[in-house]
């Protein structure tokens, strides 16, 4: 496993920001499990979690002004730090007005025990949440969550909340691992929760 401090990497037109290598999800098909970056980028696997300030010097150092979008993804769970995040989500929104995106698992509100979507308001464009399968047995199965089967319903519960204060919720499967009748199922949880659902590929 090589390491490195790739902090911020460019995925197509986008920045994304690797500030944590922890997850509360240990999915089968993770992408952690097969090379040490994503879409070729330098390796994501951090020697140590970036500061804050090093964070947005890490972005400052990218015509954002040239960029459709941040994401808060890497490799890792972006929530686990939650409070950075939106520190820099904050700094973001007050010098730019690129929209900003959250690659998450949904589980934050089990990670913290209590209701964290309304701290997303203002910060966060749009959430985009693993559903990865439609019954907690096959998402728990898949996903490997720390929190077990409960973990299915709260990711729900995570994403309505979310519907209620960001412009945008997007929940995903991966098209590799998931069959056309799963894919609708997802596509009716997804519209249940007020998102709508992506089949993305495996890469996350
Ligand atoms: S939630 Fe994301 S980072 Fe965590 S194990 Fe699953 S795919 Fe990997």
């Amino acid at each position: 496993m090589k390491k490195a401090m790739t902090i911020t990497y460019g995925v197509r037109n986008g920045v994304y920001v690797n500030m944590t290598n922890r997850c509360n999800c240990s999915c089968t098909f993770c992408i952690r499990n097969l090379a040490d970056g994503a879409y070729g980028s330098d390796p994501l696997w951090l020697e140590r979690e970036p500061t804050v300030q090093e964070v947005i010097d890490s972005l400052k150092q990218w015509d954002l002004s040239q960029k459709d979008e941040v994401v808060f993804c890497g490799y890792g769970e972006p929530t686990e730090r939650l409070d950075d995040l939106l520190e820099v989500a904050a700094w973001i929104k007050q010098n730019y007005t690129i929209p900003v995106r959250i690659n998450t698992n949904g589980l934050a509100d089990l990670l913290y025990g209590r209701h964290t979507a309304p701290l997303l308001k203002d910060k966060i464009d749009v959430v985009s949440i693993s559903l990865n399968d439609v019954t907690a047995e096959d998402y728990t199965r898949v996903t490997r969550p720390i929190y077990g089967k409960k973990a299915f319903a709260a990711m729900q519960a995570y994403a309505t909340e979310c519907a209620q204060v960001v412009p945008k919720v997007v929940m995903t499967v991966v098209d590799e691992v998931t069959t056309k009748e799963e894919q609708q199922k997802a596509a009716e949880i997804a519209a249940s929760c007020g998102a709508v659902l992506r089949v993305r590929p495996l890469e996350k």
